[in-house]
């Protein structure tokens, strides 16, 4: 079938279909199928509307954006202006981030987030680390885990 779409209406889908289905999301995706382990999405029905839901494990995944949830680590610079504002809207994000957890434990589901640092930049894991660490979670009964960048690099912070 012919591509009825301009290039110009093209771009504003792809644009609108990244907001929610993001890369790093899809990496997570794609590791997960291609490894067997079998999901749902953006279950609304549950606390902080996790990414990705595995419920053989009642494991709920988010992928976190380091910007948005403020991550201390290589991907994260604070905007030099509004600080204010952007800071606000972190620590929200975060305080979000944290009841969503309580309340998936009280319903039975545990939580993991896979930071975005993990899967691009300098701190990034190997494809098959992060897949053993996703599967260490998924088969331990931990209520929480997150995995994070891997710091080969210290940040200027940490030198100075
Ligand atoms: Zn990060």
């Amino acid at each position: 079938m012919a591509d009825r779409l301009t290039p110009d209406q093209r771009r504003l889908n792809m644009s609108r279909v990244r907001a929610k289905d993001t890369a790093p999301e899809w990496t997570v995706r794609r590791l997960l199928f291609s490894r067997g382990f079998r999901y749902q999405l953006h279950r609304k029905d549950l606390p902080g509307k996790p990414d990705i839901v595995l419920p053989r494990f009642r494991a709920a995944v988010f992928v976190h954006g380091c910007f948005w949830h403020g991550h201390a680590c290589t991907l994260f610079r604070m905007p030099a202006t509004r600080t204010e504002f952007w800071s606000e809207k972190m620590a929200a994000n975060r305080q979000r981030d944290a009841k969503a957890i309580a309340l998936l434990d009280e319903l039975g589901w545990r939580s993991l987030w896979i930071w975005e640092c993990v899967l691009k930049g300098r701190g990034r894991l190997p494809e098959s680390e992060l897949a053993e660490q996703v599967k260490a979670f998924l088969y331990s009964d931990a209520a929480f885990a997150e995995i994070t960048e891997n710091r080969i690099f210290p940040t200027a912070e940490e030198i100075l």
